[in-house]
C-alpha cells in the first residue's frame, strides 16, 4: 500500500527526547477498521535498546529520582494524572486508530482508569512502609534493625495490542511511583498511544526515567528482556510469549511479572436475575470484540434454563452495532488485525467441524464505510464440551461457548477445569451461594452478579498459567522493590559478642 506522505511519523522516546533508530527504518501501523495506514513508527534495534536501557540505568544510578521523598512523588504522580487527563483527547485518538477500540471505550473508561491509577498510587504512596524498624532483640544482643523497601533498578515494560495505554499504566505507574526507571516496548500493532503518553508524562520526569523502544517482539523485546542491566521484567501477553520470556529472563535471574491468557468461566446459577446476567454475559464476553484476556468465554448454564438463555443470549447480540470506532455510536469495532481475524475464523470453523452448534454470527462482518477493515460478527456456540478446543484455547475474538452443567459442583469442576486462571464470574441471588462458587473457583478475580470490574485500588493477575504477580492495587508496589534488611550492632564492646565464639577458640585476655 502506498503511503500517503503526511501520515505520522514516530521516532523512539529515549532520554527524554525522539530519537531516530540505528538503522533509520520505520515500520506500518495500521488501522484495523479500514486497513489503510494510520502512521509508521521507528524499527527500534539491539541497540536502540541497549541506549534506551543506559539512559535509564543512568537515571536510576546517578540522578534523585530513586531518593524521592514520598510526599515529592506523591505530587509527581498527582501531575502525571493530570497530564493524562490534559491530553485524553489525542491519546484516545490514537489508541482508537491503531487498537480499534472504540473512543467510547476509550476516552470514558481507559483515560480515567489510567489518571485515577496515578492518583491512587500517590495516594498509597504516602502511606508506604519504605522503612520498618524491628523490635530489638534480646539475642545474640542489642542491635537496631530496619526493613528497607528499595526500587529494584531498571524495569523492562512489554505491552499487548489490546488495551496498550491502560496496561502500559499498569507497570508505569508502580515502577514510578517505588522509584524505578522504565523502558517500554509496546506490540507493534499499537505503539502509537504509549509514544505519546511517553511523551506527555516525561515533561514532569527526569531525562531518561521512561523510555519507548518500538520494534519486533523477537529482536527489541528478546534484547531487552536479556539485556544485563535490566532489572525487573513486567510483561503482559500471551501464555505462550510469557513462558519464553520466563526462560530469557533466568539467564541474569530477573524479578520477573506476568500477566498472561485467560479463558474465563461464567457461571449462571438458576436463581439468577436473567434480565441481568444475560447482558451481562455479552458484555463480559463482546467488549472490545472479545479481545480482553479477562473476558468471560465460557458460559455455564443450567440444563433446564439453557434454551432461554440462549435465546435471549442470541436476541441481544444480533443487536450490537459494528461501526468504526471513532464513532461513539458503534458497539463493536474491528479485531487488531487480518491475521487475528483468520485465526478467529479458523477456530468458528473448528468448533462447528468439533460439533458445537453455531446459533449466532460466525461470520465476518461487512461494515458499510469501513471497507478494508477486520470486524467478524459476535458469535455464539451451543451444545459446547468443556474438553473442545473452543472452549480451551484462547481465541482472543468475539466468541461465546454455551456449556450446560447439571449441577453446580459439575459446573465448577469443568469451571477450573483449565490451564488457565485469570477470571470468573458468578450470577446468583444467593449469597452464600456465591461466596461458595467465588472460594472454590480458581481464579485471581471473581465477579458476582457483573463483569470487568477491576479496580485501580485491588490487585489483578492470574492463578495457575495466567501469570505470576499482581497489577494495580498496593500489591503491585510491592513487585517494583526489594527488601533490605539493615543490623546495627549496639553491642560496642568484643567481650560482649560472645557469638564470636563460634568462630574464634581463644580470645587474646593479655
Ligand atoms: P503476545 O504475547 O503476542 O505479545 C505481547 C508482547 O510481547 C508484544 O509487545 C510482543 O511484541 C512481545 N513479544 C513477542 N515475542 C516476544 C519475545 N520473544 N520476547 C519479548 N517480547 C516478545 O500478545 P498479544 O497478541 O500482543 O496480546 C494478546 C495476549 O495478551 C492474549 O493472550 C491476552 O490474554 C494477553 N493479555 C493478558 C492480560 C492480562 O492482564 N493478563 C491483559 C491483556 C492481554
Amino acid at each position: 500500500m502506498a503511503v500517503n506522505a503526511d501520515v505520522m511519523t514516530f521516532p523512539l522516546f529515549i532520554n527524554g527526547k525522539w530519537e531516530q533508530s540505528g538503522n533509520q527504518e520505520f515500520f506500518d501501523v495500521f488501522n484495523p477498521a479500514n486497513g489503510e495506514v494510520a502512521a509508521r513508527v521507528a524499527k527500534g534495534t539491539k541497540e536502540d535498546v541497549d541506549k534506551a536501557v543506559t539512559a535509564a540505568r543512568e537515571a536510576f544510578d546517578h540522578s534523585d529520582w530513586k531518593m524521592m521523598k514520598p510526599k515529592e512523588r506523591s505530587n509527581v504522580l498527582h501531575s502525571l494524572a493530570r497530564q493524562i487527563i490534559a491530553n485524553a483527547e489525542e491519546l484516545a485518538y490514537l489508541e482508537s486508530i491503531s487498537s480499534g477500540g472504540t473512543i467510547r471505550r476509550i476516552g470514558s473508561n481507559d483515560i480515567l482508569q489510567m489518571a485515577d491509577l496515578f492518583q491512587t498510587l500517590a495516594n498509597f504512596v504516602l502511606q508506604y512502609p519504605f522503612s520498618e524498624t524491628l523490635p530489638s532483640p534480646p539475642f545474640p544482643g542489642p542491635a537496631h534493625n530496619f526493613i528497607w523497601r528499595e526500587p529494584i533498578g531498571v524495569c523492562a515494560a512489554i505491552t499487548p495490542w489490546n488495551m496498550p495505554m491502560l496496561i502500559a499504566c499498569w507497570k508505569i505507574a508502580p515502577a514510578l511511583a517505588m522509584g524505578n526507571t522504565v523502558v517500554i516496548k509496546p506490540a507493534s500493532y499499537t505503539p502509537l498511544s504509549t509514544l505519546k503518553l511517553a511523551e506527555i508524562l516525561s515533561a514532569e520526569l527526569p531525562d531518561g526515567v521512561l523510555n519507548v523502544v518500538t520494534g519486533s517482539g523477537s529482536e527489541v523485546g528478546e534484547a531487552l528482556v536479556s539485556h544485563p542491566k535490566v532489572d525487573k521484567i513486567a510483561f503482559t501477553g500471551s501464555t505462550e510469549v510469557g513462558r519464553k520470556i520466563m526462560a530469557l529472563a533466568a539467564g541474569t535471574i530477573k524479578h520477573t511479572t506476568l500477566e498472561l491468557g485467560g479463558k474465563s468461566p461464567n457461571i449462571i446459577l438458576e436463581d439468577a436475575e436473567l434480565d441481568i446476567a444475560i447482558p451481562g454475559s455479552l458484555f463480559g464476553v463482546f467488549l472490545h470484540s472479545g479481545q480482553l484476556c479477562e473476558s468471560g468465554t465460557r458460559l455455564f448454564v443450567p440444563d433446564h434454563l439453557h434454551d432461554i438463555i440462549v435465546e435471549k443470549l442470541v436476541q441481544l447480540a444480533s443487536k450490537l452495532k459494528p461501526g468504526n470506532p471513532l464513532d461513539s455510536r458503534t458497539d463493536m469495532g474491528p479485531v487488531i488485525s487480518k491475521k487475528q481475524k483468520e485465526s478467529i475464523l479458523a477456530y468458528i470453523e473448528e468448533g462447528k467441524r468439533e460439533g458445537a452448534r453455531l446459533v449466532c454470527g460466525g461470520k465476518e462482518w461487512s461494515v458499510p464505510g469501513c471497507e478494508g477493515g477486520h470486524f467478524i460478527e459476535p458469535t455464539i456456540f451451543t451444545d459446547v464440551t468443556n474438553d473442545m478446543k473452543i472452549a480451551q484455547e484462547e481465541i482472543f475474538g468475539p466468541v461465546l461457548t454455551v456449556i450446560r452443567y447439571s449441577s453446580v459442583d459439575e459446573a465448577i469442576k469443568m469451571a477450573n477445569d483449565t490451564i488457565y486462571g485469570l477470571a470468573a464470574g458468578v450470577w446468583t441471588k444467593d449469597v452464600n451461594k456465591a461466596y461458595k462458587a467465588a472460594r472454590e473457583l480458581q481464579a485471581g478475580v471473581v465477579w458476582i452478579n457483573d463483569w470487568h470490574m477491576l479496580r485501580n485500588d485491588a490487585p489483578f493477575g492470574g492463578y495457575k498459567q495466567s501469570g505470576i504477580g499482581r497489577e494495580m492495587g498496593k500489591h503491585s508496589l510491592d513487585a517494583y522493590t526489594q527488601l533490605k534488611h539493615v543490623h546495627t550492632s549496639m553491642v560496642p564492646e568484643i567481650e560482649h559478642k560472645s557469638w564470636y565464639g563460634l568462630l574464634f577458640s581463644e580470645t587474646d585476655e593479655g
